[in-house]
C-alpha cells in the first residue's frame, strides 16, 4: 500500500464481495480476463502427460517443504497451476509418483497437504491448494495454533469489513477515504504479523505452510507486506 493514486474505495467495494472466495486465481475460459490468464498459462502443464506432471510435483512439494510461502511467489503460483491440473486429472490417485513422505495425505481429496491461511481461517479452515476445499478445519487446527489464529482473524475482520461498508455506514464517517485508508494500513500490519509471529507456528506441526499476502478489496498489494 505504498501509493495509492487513483484509489476509488467505492469501485473496490462494488467488485468485490465478502464471503466465500475463490483462492485458486485459475478457472474456465468463460471467466474474466485474468483467470483467461491463468488458464493460458497453464497450458504448458496440460501438455505434461500424467507421469511427467506427477514427477514434477512431487520434486517441487520436496522444495517447498520446511518454509512459508507467499501465495503470490511465482513459484508457489507454478505449483498451483499444476495443482488443478493434477486434481482435474486425479493425478495423487494414481499413484505415479511419490510426495515427500513429510506430507501428510489431505483428507479432502487425498492430495499431499499444501494449506493455505487467509483471513476467512475461522470459516474456511486451511484450504487445500489441490481441490480448493478444506484441507484442515480450524477446529483441528493444534490448541497452541488456534488461539492466537482465533485471535488475529477477529482483529482483521472489522478492518476488512470497512472494504465493504454500505453506504450508510460511509456516510457515519466524516472521510471515508480516509478510513478506507487507515483500514488499509491496519491490514498491512495485521498481515505482516501473520509473516513474521504467526506462521513459524505452523511449520511446527505442517510441512509447509502458504498464507494469503494480500488484501484486495483494501488494496493490500503483496508488495506492501514487508517482512
Ligand atoms: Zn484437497
Amino acid at each position: 500500500m505504498t501509493v495509492h493514486n487513483q484509489r476509488s474505495p467505492a469501485s473496490t467495494a462494488s467488485t468485490n464481495r465478502p464471503g466465500k472466495r475463490n483462492l485458486l486465481p485459475m478457472a474456465d475460459a468463460s471467466d474474466s480476463p485474468i483467470e483467461r490468464l491463468w488458464t493460458e498459462y497453464s497450458l504448458v502443464f496440460r501438455d505434461f502427460d500424467d507421469l511427467t506432471l506427477a514427477r514434477w510435483m512431487a520434486q517441487t512439494l520436496g522444495q517447498l517443504q520446511n518454509r512459508p510461502w507467499r501465495l503470490s511467489h511465482p513459484l508457489l503460483g507454478t505449483y498451483r497451476l499444476a495443482a488443478q491440473v493434477a486434481h482435474d486429472r486425479q493425478i495423487w490417485l494414481k499413484r505415479l509418483a511419490n510426495a515427500p513422505p513429510a506430507y501428510p495425505e489431505a483428507p479432502c481429496c487425498r492430495a499431499p497437504l499444501l494449506p493455505l491461511l487467509s483471513r476467512d481461517v475461522l470459516e474456511s479452515g486451511l484450504v487445500c491448494q489441490h481441490c480448493t476445499g478444506t484441507g484442515v478445519a480450524f477446529e483441528d487446527l493444534p490448541a497452541e495454533i488456534q488461539s492466537p489464529i482465533k485471535a488475529w482473524a477477529e482483529e482483521y475482520a472489522p478492518v476488512h469489513a470497512v472494504a465493504h461498508w454500505d453506504d450508510r455506514q460511509r456516510k457515519a464517517v466524516a472521510d471515508y477515504d480516509r478510513a478506507f485508508e487507515n483500514a488499509a494500513k491496519e491490514a498491512e500490519r495485521l498481515l505482516t504479523t501473520v509473516g513474521r509471529e504467526l506462521l513459524p507456528k505452523f511449520l511446527d506441526h505442517f510441512p509447509v505452510i502458504v498464507w494469503e499476502d494480500q488484501d484486495e478489496c483494501l488494496e493490500v498489494r503483496p508488495e506492501d507486506i514487508v517482512l
